[in-house]
This record gives structure tokens, C-alpha cells and sequence, in this order.
């Protein structure tokens, strides 16, 4: 298996070359195709498997296919993506995967977190971005005041649940997936990746994938 043969744009095979990877790992042999074809899909990966490029991937790709401006609309930005990342370091990290493989494109990344000031943050989301990263407690801020909005949004990806429900964070989960903004399950796609599979993440999935294909490698 190679890269070559998943389907992705050939601007983003280049994009992978650049990065040095020169052959999918189990994970992204196995998720790029399930995303490509728009399934929501429930992942138990550990940290390392390479499941970030699994779901950056065939996102980037999506938002190439399918161009859509950001949208700032009424002084709030409106991700097509957001993904959800219990640190700072790992949504950072998320954040910088994401934009090598959106390098020399117009999909733009943002990533928000606790411990600094909103105001940096708030200028460049609202500078326009398709991918917001986010940690719990910011998101919910940003989406409380009105800074971030769900209405556009397309992909839901929620990363290390068990490590979000091991800090207290399902509830801060929770309430972004049954945000009044947020489009429906179903409508919107949802993507999980977890280490370990405990019933509350089981629950978690349950009440907001749909339909969905579960991968464990
Ligand atoms: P992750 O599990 O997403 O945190 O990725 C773990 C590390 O593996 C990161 O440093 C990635 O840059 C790297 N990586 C991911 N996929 C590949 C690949 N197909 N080939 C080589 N390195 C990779």
C-alpha cells in the first residue's frame, strides 16, 4: 500500500513527501479510505500510530475538493473543521501536522488553548480559518461569547477521548456536540480516536456518531 494509491489530490501526496513519510501507517491505511468516503468512524489508536495524518489527511483533502472561504460572518469565525484535543502541546502539535500537509494551499489552520490571552487568538481565527484546534475550555469560551460558531461546520473529530474523559473534559464534549449551533448527528461528520475504548467513550460514541465504521489496530 502506498500513499498514491488512497485517491488523495496529488497536491497533498506532495505535501506527504515533503513530510517524509513515505508509506501509510496500519491506522492511516485504514481511516483515509472510511473518511474519504464521508462514514463517521470510531478509532482506538495509541498516540504515535499516526493517527493524526489519518483524519488530517483526507480532511485536507475534502476541503481542497470542495473550496469553501472561511466564513466571518457577524464577527465570529466559522471552522469547517474542529478537532478537539484534551493539551496544548497536542492540539500545537495537531495544528502544525496540519498545516504541512495544508502547505502551499488555501485551507487555512488555526489552533486556540487555556493559559494565554483570548485576544491573539480571537484576531487570527477571525483572520479566517477552516481548521480550528482547539482545547475544551477555550472552545466552550469562544463559543459561549460568540467567537466561534458551528453553523458551517462539516467534520467533528474528538482526539484522545479517554484522556479528555481521564481530565474531566466529557462534559466540556458534550456540550460542544449539542451546541444549538451544531449541526446534527449525521449531517455533521464525527470522527473519535481513543487508546482505550472504557464504556463511557463507548456512550460518547453511541449518542454522537452515526452509523459508524469502528477500527482498532
Ligand atoms: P501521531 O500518532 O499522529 O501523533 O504521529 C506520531 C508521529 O509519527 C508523528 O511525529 C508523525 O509525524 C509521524 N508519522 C505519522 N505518519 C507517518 C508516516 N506514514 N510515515 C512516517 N512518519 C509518520
Amino acid at each position: 500500500t502506498s500513499f498514491e494509491m488512497s485517491g488523495l489530490r496529488p497536491h497533498i501526496l506532495d505535501n506527504i513527501k515533503r513530510s517524509g513519510y513515505t508509506k501509510p501507517t496500519a491506522i492511516q491505511k485504514y481511516s483515509i479510505p472510511v473518511v474519504l468516503q464521508g462514514r463517521d468512524l470510531m478509532s482506538c489508536a495509541q498516540t504515535g500510530s499516526g493517527k493524526t495524518a489519518a483524519f488530517m489527511l483526507p480532511i485536507i483533502h475534502d476541503l481542497l475538493t470542495n473550496k469553501n472561504p472561511p466564513n466571518t460572518e457577524n464577527n465570529s469565525a466559522h471552522p469547517i473543521v474542529v478537532i478537539m484535543s484534551p493539551t496544548r502541546e497536542l492540539a500545537i502539535q495537531i495544528a502544525e501536522q496540519g498545516q504541512k500537509f495544508a502547505y502551499n494551499s488555501t485551507v487555512k489552520v488555526a489552533v486556540i488553548y487555556g493559559g494565554t490571552s483570548t485576544n491573539h487568538q480571537r484576531g487570527k481565527i477571525l483572520g479566517g480559518c477552516h481548521i480550528l484546534v482547539a482545547t475544551p475550555g477555550r472552545l466552550k469560551d469562544f463559543v459561549n461569547r460568540g467567537c466561534v460558531s458551528f453553523s458551517s461546520l462539516k467534520y467533528f473529530v474528538l482526539d484522545e477521548a479517554d484522556r479528555m474523559l481521564d481530565m474531566g473534559f466529557l462534559g466540556e464534549v458534550e456540550e460542544m456536540l449539542s451546541h444549538q449551533s451544531m449541526p446534527a448527528t449525521g449531517e455533521r461528520k464525527t470522527l473519535m480516536f481513543s487508546a482505550t475504548f472504557p464504556e463511557e467513550i463507548q456512550e460518547l460514541a453511541g449518542k454522537f456518531l452515526h452509523n459508524y465504521i469502528f477500527l482498532a489496530v
